[in-house]
């Protein structure tokens, strides 16, 4: 059962109705939108209904939700929302562009990477300081000291960090560093993990799982929905198949199913689906005109030496081709692109 309180709703409203959900023995879990909180009640929905919850003060609506993903779900919530990572926004009226190193390696290669993404009209900088990679031995990134130089690089150039965190452990000294979190496709359904990032007050961007159906998809944003944080940004990273000429096959289908059934937003990482430099650029088309909200790509200034998905990684001559596309797909889509905004304001 889901309560959505009424935009003028008072803080001591929700305290009400909390209160009076958990003296039946239920649990209400809180959840602050931008624009109003939405009370998602776990427990016995027979005994909430003699509650009188839709007669209390600031109780805009109450309703039984059939799907198992509440918070997330556009059922009771039918407009599509937009996250804020630092200003930039991530929603239904842009096409945000996400790029950045797969792993930042040294200050030098994550500023060179960082001037490349913003060259292509990249409002956001991503770039791993955690890597969970497959092997043991491969690169595992540098830990906190890559979060740092993702600090100064932000200082530098402006752009906001999105970076990923792989344990439960590290959510609060990564949330220190990060404007955004990433929660990676190998721990979309580290449930621990999910309710930590739920609880940190950053934006999360939630990758599928590499497994995962769109409802196990929907149910780990649910997790991060349920401690408190709207602000989740659905990530399709490409799925696992019987293909093998590419990496992982991008399910285009999913941007608007996903978008049907949740009011989040949904970006493509057109990189790690492919996993080849070639085939990113047509993805972005399909990611874009399939009504992705946004799109996150790897770049590197040098994909030879990179220590991390080299073969994926747009260099200097992919970019204004890059840029070029988003720009005019998102007016064909009827969008704009925050760099777009952010030229015209200047
Ligand atoms: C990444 O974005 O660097 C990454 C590891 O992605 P994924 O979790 O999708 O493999
Ligand atoms: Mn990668």
């Amino acid at each position: 059962m889901v309560i959505v309180m009424a935009p003028e709703a008072q803080p001591s409203d929700v305290d009400a109705v909390v209160d009076r959900v958990e003296s039946a023995g239920g649990q209400a879990f809180v959840s602050r939108g931008v624009h109003r909180v939405i009370i998602g009640l776990v427990g016995d929905v027979d005994a909430f209904d003699t509650l009188n919850l839709p007669a209390m003060r600031g109780v805009h609506d109450v309703t039984r939700i059939s799907t198992s993903y509440k918070l997330v779900s556009r059922e009771h919530h039918p407009d599509r929302s937009v996250v804020h990572v630092r200003g930039v926004p991530i929603g239904p009226d842009t096409v945000t562009l996400i790029a950045g190193p797969c792993a930042v390696e040294t200050p030098e290669q994550t500023l060179a990477a960082a001037r490349m993404a913003q060259s292509a009209g990249a409002t956001l900088l991503r770039g791993g300081a955690f890597k969970p990679r497959t092997s043991p031995y491969a690169f595992q990134g540098l830990g906190e000291l890559g979060l740092k130089i993702l600090s100064d690089v932000r200082e530098e150039t402006g752009l906001p960090v999105v970076t990923e965190v792989v344990g439960a452990h590290e959510v609060d000294m990564v949330a220190e560093y990060a404007d955004m979190l990433q929660v990676g496709t190998r721990n979309m359904q580290n449930f621990t993990l999910l309710q930590s990032v739920g609880a940190a007050g950053r934006p999360v961007m939630l990758k599928r799982g590499l497994n995962a159906t769109i409802e196990e998809w929907l149910m780990a944003a649910e997790y991060i929905a349920q401690r408190g944080n709207l602000d989740i940004v659905l990530c399709e990273r490409g799925i696992r198949t019987f293909e093998t000429a590419t990496r992982n096959t991008l399910d285009v289908s999913a941007v608007p199913v996903a978008q049907q059934l949740s009011h989040l937003p949904v970006i493509v990482d057109p990189s790690h689906s492919g996993g080849r430099r070639d085939l990113v650029l047509p993805l972005v088309r399909a990611g874009i005109v399939a009504g992705a909200d946004g799109v996150i790509v790897d770049v590197h200034p040098r994909p030879d030496v990179a220590l991390c998905d080299g073969p994926q990684a747009l260099v200097h001559e992919d970019l204004a081709d890059l840029a070029r596309t988003v720009e005019d797909l998102a007016v064909y889509m009827g969008r704009g692109t925050p760099v777009r905004r952010l030229r015209r304001a200047s």
